[in-house]
């Protein structure tokens, strides 16, 4: 297959003198399989110039949208993709649905005639749209895998395998713990990482021939820019070398970097891996970049129809137990925006015995709590025999890994720090209701 970078910028558009190496456009990736079937990853600001280009190509146009998320720098060159007002293209669109709305109503609104002069019903061509969540599924012969991302609204992350060969696509993605590793451990490995989302994300990266990546920030950075949704590029080589990749390309550049800062930080990146002794090729996503990756030929695609499906947007019972009432009342107050139904304990014993009586669909935990703490209500319900193995998450201002591993082991499912960005808290809690098997009750 062939990959070519068509934008490599976050957040805003930044044209000028000073981003021509490295380019200006937002989010756009265009992949190709050998047997010429088109993928597009995001419809950044690039996807105006593909669409010039796929213009000149034998008509009609049939492609694959892949959505990460519906973030400004991830949609809005769809409005000005010149193939959706060609008569007789075809474009499915898979995308998480956003939260309380539909893909399409959420295109639609950033099409709203405020914003720009056409609505979505005046597209000529044929859009199919494919609302997803983690999940796996096949497009011909492509195997395409989701993973939600740690971001402040729902996201995908996509593996794509074809031909032996595979691609993941990770942008926007922030660590789910300050440190991958934890501290004093010489050759770590995968059980040494402290946060089960971390190892999860890496796991999802294994073995992968390229790792597309979001690596906006420097670690110097990130410490001032937490809760923001995006990753320290040294997370990313880290991750990325946890995951055994081949190659990995750093994108979704901060619009406060320019050329020199990125070449200098491109070179930093390769000599750091270097020195750790690893084969990891490392680059900077920039305009016109082309990676080809071989396909060997006859490899038959695994069939992943039979994957369970994710669960779609449903209202939930959520259970939140904190001894701190202005916590509640602030946690109650952003979920309450997704339409749950909110129960609020005290304390520990009063967590439990609400737990038991009302068999909520998932419950956000303090560490610290009168009676019986965090860590005991999680442990006495996960032995509770006949309780349901609903998501359990720690919400706490404790972020010693001694706690954040204790709780895992414990058979908890996520853990939070405070404080948390309110568009993360919901994004964190949506992603456990939409799991497989995570089904909620009507
Ligand atoms: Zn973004
Ligand atoms: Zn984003």
């Amino acid at each position: 297959m062939r990959i070519r970078f068509w934008g490599t910028r976050g957040s805003i558009p930044t044209p000028g003198p000073s981003t021509t190496r490295y380019g200006g456009n937002t989010s756009c990736i265009e992949l190709r399989t050998d047997d010429g079937t088109l993928f597009i990853l995001d419809c950044g600001t690039g996807l105006r110039l593909l669409g010039q280009r796929l213009q000149q190509e034998p008509q009609p146009i049939v492609g694959n949208i892949l959505l990460s998320h519906t973030h400004w720098d991830h949609t809005q060159g769809f409005a000005f993709f010149e193939p959706v007002f060609q008569e007789g293209n075809k474009f499915t669109i898979f995308a998480v649905s956003g939260v309380d709305r539909s893909l399409s109503e959420v295109l639609a609104g950033q099409m709203d005639y405020l914003y720009f002069p056409l609505t979505l019903d005046e597209l000529q061509t044929s859009i199919i749209f494919k609302e997803i969540g983690e999940e796996a599924f096949n497009v011909g012969d492509v195997q395409v895998r989701t993973q939600f991302l740690n971001h402040t609204v729902l996201t995908l992350g996509f593996r794509i395998t074809v031909g032996g060969a595979t691609v993941v696509y990770a942008a926007d993605h922030e660590p789910f713990s300050t440190n991958l590793y934890r501290a004093g451990v010489d050759n770590p490995s995968l059980d040494d990482i402290i946060h089960a989302g971390d190892r999860r994300h890496v796991e999802f990266l294994a073995g992968a021939d390229l790792v597309i990546h979001d690596g906006q920030y420097t670690n110097a950075e990130y410490v001032n820019k937490r809760n923001w949704g995006h990753s320290a590029v040294e997370y990313v080589l880290d991750v990325a070398m946890a995951a055994n990749v081949k190659q990995v390309v750093l994108i979704h550049h901060d619009p406060g970097h320019d050329d020199d800062f990125l070449a200098a930080l491109e070179a930093r990146c390769q000599d750091h891996v270097r020195a750790l002794g690893s084969n990891l090729q490392v680059a900077l996503g920039a305009e016109g970049l082309e990676i080809h990756l071989p396909e060997t030929a006859d490899q038959v695609p695994e069939d992943l129809t039979a994957q369970p499906p994710s669960t779609r947007y449903r209202p939930a019972r959520i259970l939140v137990a904190d001894d701190d009432p202005g916590l509640v009342h602030f946690i109650k107050a952003v979920l309450s925006k997704d339409k749950y139904d909110i129960l609020a304990a005290h304390n520990g014993e009063e967590a439990i015995k609400l737990a038991l009586q009302e068999r909520p669909d998932l419950i956000l935990l303090d560490v610290m709590m009168p009676k019986l703490s965090g860590y005991d209500v999680a442990k006495q319900l996960r032995e509770t025999p006949g309780f349901p193995d609903i998501p359990i998450i720690m919400f706490t201002a404790r972020a010693d890994e001694e706690d954040i591993m204790r709780s895992f082991e414990l058979g908890v499912n996520d853990y939070i720090g405070k404080p948390a960005a309110p568009a993360l808290l919901r994004s964190r809690v949506r992603r456990w209701l939409m799991r497989p098997g995570q089904e909620t009750e009507e």
